[in-house]
């Protein structure tokens, strides 16, 4: 069975600073690190007009794409 994850598009880790790394766990309650080990709960989201949007990735084309390099 494939594993979707889903990405905070433009989201910046703040722990290795890496970009779009912050992914929502399945649950929705808490956002983590792909690259590091960063958790955090997620942030209530009240202002229905930013920008942030949700991707959905496959995470194995993600480790596939991150292994490339
Ligand atoms: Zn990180």
């Amino acid at each position: 069975m494939k594993r979707f994850v889903q990405f905070i598009a433009g989201a910046i880790c703040p722990e290795c600073k890496s970009k779009d790394t912050i992914a929502l766990n399945p649950a929705d309650d808490e956002i983590y690190c792909v690259k590091c080990d960063f958790v955090e709960k997620r942030p209530e989201i009240k202002d229905s007009n930013n920008n942030s949007e949700i991707k959905v990735i496959n995470i194995d084309d993600f480790r596939k794409n991150r292994d490339k390099n």
